[in-house]
């Protein structure tokens, strides 16, 4: 990309390019670094194994480089086990008879398809045993997905003047689409004989960086202060800092976790760089305004339910995170906002919070790849 491209201030919302890579690379990025590696945060329940809901046969990838390899029962954290605290309280309580139940929920919980309630179904993945990268997962059934999901965010804008709060659900994802090419382009199988990785730049610029708009909504997912998980997730920041983060490994671990996370919400470099308050004047305060926000919801539910069609472990376990990751974060954006006449206390799972977190961790590798590598690569192509 030539310097211009991706310089001075990003569309939408006030955060210029440099500034991000800077406290990208300079802050965030160390920072999730260390923090996806600790036991709280490397581990994912993940239900992996369903029937895909939309086409019969599952175009299922029998690569080696697809499959999750599982966590043995004894290596993760044995408090994991038991159900977290925010979902007992909530299952558990009979709610008949309290006021709160009968709020009318405009929004519903949770954000995604999955019950992770289902303990019988669900695995337990180690995230840093099963990094995000080529998989040789392609062709017909990956596209189709990638098809649908397109065709339902836009079947339901047909016509082209839609409102800024419809754009964002494609934005989003093709955002996270961007980082999944970034991922795959960094770390690619060159000779599967001699199980040789690197970097793959002519599939970076051929996918991602010769589309702006695809680099555009890269760094729009991972920065844009009214939606990105980087800055909103700070409207959660003393629910985040006070969480429990006890694996039941040492004290020592624990307090590592806990300091980087409070690093992370409480850092006055990122703080200073996204316009807080975040101004939700022009977004969803309309009329229209809750009715966009379910709609929202019923489409972001529709798509999680499509990565039961993807026909890659390894890409279904990250799909269904990074899925995740944006559904919780939209339940933070979405938490407090007055316009739906409901103030929805925040209660996050521990498995939201571990998606949230590893989701931002790929959104900024990919953005420092993008920022590192993106010239070269189009050096590169351009001297063949
Ligand atoms: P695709 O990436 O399949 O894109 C399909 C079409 O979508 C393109 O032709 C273009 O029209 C449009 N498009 C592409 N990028 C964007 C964008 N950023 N914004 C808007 N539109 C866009 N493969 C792996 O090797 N590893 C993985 O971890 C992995 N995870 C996946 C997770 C999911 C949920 C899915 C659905 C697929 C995953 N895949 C993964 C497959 C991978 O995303 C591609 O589908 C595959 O590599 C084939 O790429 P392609 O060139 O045909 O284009």
């Amino acid at each position: 990309a030539d310097a211009g491209k991706y310089s001075g201030m990003m569309d939408d919302y006030g955060c210029d390019y440099e500034t991000v890579n800077r406290l990208n690379e300079e802050v965030l990025h160390p920072i999730l670094h260390e923090l996806v590696k600790t036991s709280f945060f490397r581990y994912f329940k993940v239900k992996l194994w369903c029937d895909c809901p939309f086409w019969p046969d599952d175009g299922m990838c029998h690569l080696r480089d697809c499959s999750v390899c599982e966590c043995p029962d004894n290596e993760f954290p044995e408090l994991f086990k038991e159900p977290s605290k925010a979902r007992l309280a909530d299952n558990m309580a009979c709610q008949e008879g309290k006021p709160q139940a009968a709020v009318n929920r405009t929004l519903d919980n949770p954000w995604t398809h999955d019950d992770e309630t289902d303990n019988a179904e669900m695995t337990y993945a180690n995230l840093q045993l099963n990094p995000e990268r080529y998989t040789g997962y392609s062709g017909p059934s990956a596209r189709r997905i990638w098809d649908a999901i397109y065709k339902e965010i836009f079947s339901k804008y047909p016509s082209k003047e839609s409102c800024s709060e419809q754009k964002v659900l494609y934005k989003l994802i093709s955002g996270l689409h961007s980082s999944i090419s970034v991922h795959i382009a960094s770390d690619y199988l060159i000779d599967e004989v001699l199980q040789l990785w690197d970097q793959n730049l002519d599939l970076l610029h051929y996918r991602v960086m010769r589309h702006p708009e695809r680099v555009r909504n890269l760094y729009f997912t991972g920065w844009s202060p009214n939606w990105s998980p980087c800055c909103h997730h700070f409207k959660a920041a003393d629910y985040l800092e006070q969480f429990e983060y006890n694996t039941g490994n040492s004290q020592e671990e624990l307090k590592t976790t806990q300091s980087l996370v409070r690093e992370l919400v409480f850092n006055p470099k990122i703080r200073a760089a996204c316009p807080l308050p975040i101004d939700e004047a022009q977004l969803w305060k309309g009329e229209e305004g809750p009715e966009l926000m379910h709609q929202i919801q019923k489409q972001f539910r529709s798509i999680s339910a499509m990565m039961d069609c993807v026909g890659c472990e390894k890409c279904r376990l990250w799909g269904k995170l990074q899925v995740l990751g944006l559904g919780t974060a939209l339940d933070i954006l979405f938490s407090d906002n007055v316009t739906s006449n409901l103030i929805q206390p925040l209660q996050l799972e521990r498995n939201e919070i571990i998606a949230l977190i590893n989701l931002l961790n790929r959104l900024s590798e990919s953005v420092k790849f993008v920022h590192e590598m993106g010239p070269r690569a189009e050096k590169l192509v351009k001297g063949k």
